[in-house]
């Protein structure tokens, strides 16, 4: 959600900033800007997305910084997209985040004579950061990096800065959002992930939260804000192998991605091995945990919640799923000898880190497993796997989500010693999601059944056992991609409300698996089937109550994994069918770094 941008160096800022800001905009976003420094500092600022543009109004220049803004206080206009510019235009800031008090510091700079141009919680940084220059003694020689630790330490709330200084300076202080700085001979870097200048630099600096990084000539420092001190910076190679950020001749990322699950799950399959020692550890402490708790949001606590059914069903191990933004009554109840999974594909989620950093204070033992390189999630983990599937460019998840929901399967087996067991089972799954996505006779026939479903107003979805969690993700992904109205249960639950909803034409989506479940789902199959609704069956047998047949191979108990792709490749064709922007669903934002 929302990116910053910053870069020191010999090409044209105006152009590597644009050029950055497009490689963040998976993030989300509903308004730009970019400000440079060309004698004084000029600001570019627009609504909407950046589209094809490939340069901007703005002066040649070798210093510059930009945003893309996910507005949370004030309207998407012109005058509200950052940077903002001091009064006497000696600096531009641009923020990531929300102060949680700007409204107490707004007033107590309005009561001091200041005055406000825009509606943004982000204006309030920057007059904050006048008022504490102008309290400085020496007016010739005031220091912003002193004003801007200062202001930031009285923000409250997950918040990351940067500014650009009409003397050719960049700062940036980080407490919430990422922030990593990317550095080669004559370049800096500064921005929101490392997959926006992976292909300039090969070494990154991860920002921690509560740290400023500043440039002096060229040269970056790092400093403790609370207290003033210099701290070492700590260069980390990239290790981002496919940086690249391409459609590779797929007309969407979405597509392509869903393409690339069989290499996701590989990469799952593989690294438990590659990390076996750290596997072992974690495994045990799965075992001997008083309590295993997963967590996320959205289509994540999905994800979370059948990493549990799996530690559950095949791991015979007590584990609980949770809700980021829903975790609040566990805070007491957390304890010492507690185990959580985070799994995450930014890492910086922010509902999921505000209960982590709860849990960390506790000693609650943490375990993350995490896409993005050099995340808050991974920095906080006691136990630190990385996804490894690539980078997921669609706000939607999806390679990323399977890569989750095998990784949890795959522990469950770990944790009953089949190991080897869980990774044949996987190998085989992997074949046949590859297989299925090849065959164009089941793009056709989904794209067929997008096209009908895509004129209704309400889509229902039913599933049991493995297959709840798999129609809950596959209702998220019909609302993302489509906007239309979807709504997945428990197919027990039916009869106790929904049925009142079931007549002539309403579509039912359902998963029925050759499991214990099957002939409970067929029973509701059943019922609403008498009611004239028209069914739609995920199964590797053909039942005649079915009015659309989507034929999946059966792959035992990685079925629910399976299922998951007819419903992804549904949701997509959906979306292309209305004409949506697929890669960028309006409203929504690829990592929510805010509340
Ligand atoms: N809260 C700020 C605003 O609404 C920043 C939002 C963002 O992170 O993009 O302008």
């Amino acid at each position: 959600m929302c990116g910053i941008f910053g870069y020191i160096g010999p090409k044209n800022a105006p152009e590597v900033v644009l050029e950055g800001l497009k490689r963040l905009e998976y993030r989300g976003y509903d308004s730009w800007g970019i400000a440079v420094v060309a004698d004084q500092i000029k600001l570019n600022k627009k609504v909407g997305a950046i589209g094809d543009l490939s340069r901007t109004t703005l002066p040649g220049s070798t210093i510059g910084i930009g945003h893309t803004r996910w507005a949370t206080h004030g309207g998407i206009t012109e005058t509200n997209a950052h940077p903002h510019l001091s009064s006497d235009k000696s600096f531009a800031l641009a923020q990531n985040g929300i102060v949680e008090n700007y409204a107490q510091l707004k007033g107590d700079l309005i009561k001091k004579g200041y005055k406000f141009q825009t509606e943004t919680d982000t204006e309030v940084i920057v007059r904050l950061i006048e008022e504490k220059l102008s309290l400085q003694p020496r007016r010739l020689h005031r220091n912003l990096v002193k004003a801007a630790r200062a202001a930031f330490l009285d923000l409250l709330g997950r918040n990351t800065v940067i500014i650009l200084t009409r003397d050719n300076q960049l700062l940036a202080a980080r407490n919430g959002s990422p922030l990593v700085v990317g550095v080669n001979r004559d370049e800096v870097f500064f921005s929101s992930d490392t997959l926006s200048f992976a292909p300039f630099v090969d070494k990154a600096l991860v920002v921690d939260n509560g740290q400023m990084v500043a440039t002096e000539n060229g040269k970056i420092s790092l400093l403790d804000i609370k207290s003033g001190r210099e701290l070492v910076p700590r260069l980390e190679n990239i290790d981002f192998e496919s940086s690249k950020v391409d459609k590779e001749g797929y007309e969407h990322f979405m597509l392509k991605e869903i393409h690339e699950s069989p290499y996701a799950l590989n990469q799952v399959i593989n690294q438990v091995d590659e990390n076996a020692n750290t596997y072992k550890k974690f495994i045990k402490n799965i075992k001997v945990a008083k309590n295993v708790y997963t967590i996320g949001s959205g289509t994540t606590g999905i994800a979370a919640a059948q990493i549990a059914f799996y530690l559950r069903t095949f791991g015979g191990i007590r584990a609980v799923g949770l809700t980021g933004a829903e975790a609040r009554e566990y805070f007491d109840l957390f304890s010492k000898d507690d185990l959580v999974i985070a799994p995450s594909q930014s890492g910086e989620t922010a509902d999921v880190l505000e209960v982590l950093e709860v849990l960390k204070e506790k000693k609650v033992k943490i375990a993350s497993y995490v896409n993005m390189p050099g995340s808050t999630m991974t920095r906080l983990s006691d136990y630190k796997f990385l996804i490894q599937a690539g980078p997921e460019i669609c706000v939607m998840a999806t390679k990323v989500f399977t890569s989750k929901l095998a990784w949890g399967y795959l522990l469950s087996k770990m944790v009953t010693d089949k190991k080897k067991e869980g990774q044949e089972n996987l190998k085989n799954l992997t074949e046949e999601i590859d297989k299925y996505l090849n065959k164009s006779n089941n793009h056709k026939s989904i794209k067929a059944l997008a096209k009908k479903l895509a004129k209704k107003q309400h889509i229902f979805l039913l599933g049991k056992y493995q297959n709840f969690n798999i129609m809950r993700e596959g209702m998220v992904k019909i609302i993302e991609g489509s906007y239309i109205h979807a709504h997945a249960m428990p197919a027990g639950d039916l009869k106790h409300y929904a049925i009142t909803l079931m007549e002539k034409g309403v579509p039912v989506i359902v998963a029925v698996s050759e499991d214990v479940a099957k002939d409970d789902v067929l029973n509701a199959v059943n019922q609403v089937k008498v009611r004239g609704a028209e069914v739609i069956g995920i199964s590797s047998k053909p039942y005649e109550k079915f009015d659309y047949h989507i034929q999946v191979p059966d792959t035992g108990e990685t079925t629910a994994i399976m299922n998951i792709i007819p419903l992804q490749l549904l949701a997509y064709y959906m979306a292309v069918e209305l004409g949506h922007n697929v890669d960028k669903p309006r409203n929504i934002a690829k990592s929510v770094t805010v509340k």
